[in-house]
């Protein structure tokens, strides 16, 4: 167990409670996968008589609540940030399987079901001071390899730029809003939904089409007593020479929606569907083989394939921690595309 170690991939898996529709299937419905939480197994029906077993980081059933989900996917990820890190939360899976509500729900009528977005804003604002602290966030949409700014709809083509020296990545055109306040930033991922959907409608398209990316910058001065410097001065402590300038403590957290992982019917299709569909296969797998490279601890981490990759290039791997959630449904009827998000979950180990 890497208990959020950076430079590996921690995986978890959670399965949707059945809905409605599930719900008023026939007697014979049975869920095609099976979860042994307490073992941090699942195990998925091959048929009838036999079943596959796999391994994650965490298993959370239908029952876990967001809460905990957020304490052990995201919580480890965020304190990390708050040390001057960056890092990755992260939701793959099949359209409808809980992804938005695990990463993005506001929970504003019941705060128990709040996502974590919320949370991790609401630990962070208790974190940080905000005399002398700064605290932005970006709201992003990634949608065939064009970034759009979700809290600015005008500005829909952003561009990436990334520092050959440092690798750390930025997005000059995108939007900076400073949050002070929990009740600002749920405003501000209110009114970036709204701003998605608008955007989607003049597309044609769907959300589930598109990554949604929100970036929380936080920069903390931090006065830092230099323990060289008291160790050559001795009795000397009140010298102002005992104490460095305040440094500045950067950490980013980037929490990406992904775009459904579903195969998309290419018959029939034409146009823009089609591209659409090449699209997300192009960002997604060029995660997955980033993911599977700091799996294998490998030198080389292909991120310069797709927009997706090179927006995270500095939020994980090396000293970043990376989360990755993924979310299945229970009916048998999707068993192949749980199969298939399953399996990008195992690579990422
Ligand atoms: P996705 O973003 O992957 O397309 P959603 O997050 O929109 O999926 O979830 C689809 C539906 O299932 C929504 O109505 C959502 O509220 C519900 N849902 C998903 N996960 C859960 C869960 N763990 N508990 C209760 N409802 C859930
Ligand atoms: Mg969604």
């Amino acid at each position: 167990d890497s208990g959020g170690v950076p430079g590996r991939v921690r995986v978890a898996v959670r399965l949707r409670p059945r809905n409605a529709e599930e719900l008023a299937a026939d007697a014979d419905f049975a869920d095609c996968v099976e979860l042994q939480p307490e073992l941090k197994r699942l195990k998925l029906r091959k048929n009838n008589w036999d079943t596959d077993t796999y391994e994650f980081d965490e298993v959370f059933t239908e029952f876990a609540s967001q809460k905990r989900v957020y304490e052990v996917v995201a919580k480890p990820v965020v304190e990390s940030v708050l040390e001057g890190y960056n890092g990755t939360v992260m939701a793959y899976g099949q359209t409808g399987t809980g992804k938005t509500y695990t990463l993005g729900k506001l929970g504003e009528e019941d705060t128990a079901a709040r996502g974590i977005m919320v949370r991790a804003m609401e630990d962070i604002l208790g974190d940080i001071s905000l005399e002398t602290d700064s605290l932005s966030v970006s709201y992003l949409q990634l949608y065939m390899e064009t970034i759009q700014d979700l809290l600015d709809p005008s500005n829909d083509n952003i561009s990436i730029v990334e520092d050959p020296k440092t690798g750390d990545v930025s997005l000059p055109g995108a939007t900076l809003v400073e949050v002070r306040d929990q009740q600002s930033f749920l405003e501000l991922l209110r009114l970036g939904e709204a701003h998605r959907f608008a955007a989607n409608t003049k597309l044609n398209t769907e959300s589930s089409r598109s990554h949604a990316i929100l970036m929380v910058n936080v920069k903390r001065y931090v006065k830092e007593k230099d323990p060289a410097l008291s160790m050559e001065n001795g009795s000397n402590s009140h010298s102002a020479k005992n104490f460095k300038a305040p440094v500045i403590r950067k950490g980013k957290l980037v929490v990406v929606d992904l775009a459904g992982s579903e195969r998309i019917d290419k018959s029939g299709s034409e146009g823009h569907t089609l591209e659409e569909a090449k699209s997300i296969n192009l960002s997604l797998s060029a995660l997955g083989k980033c993911i599977n490279a700091l799996a294998e601890n490998s030198a080389h981490v292909p991120v310069r394939d797709s927009k997706l990759t090179r927006l995270l290039r500095d939020s994980f791997g090396g000293t970043a921690r990376t989360s990755l959630v993924i979310t299945i449904g229970p009916s048998p009827r999707h068993r192949g595309e749980t199969m298939s998000t399953i399996m990008f979950g195992q690579r990422a180990m």
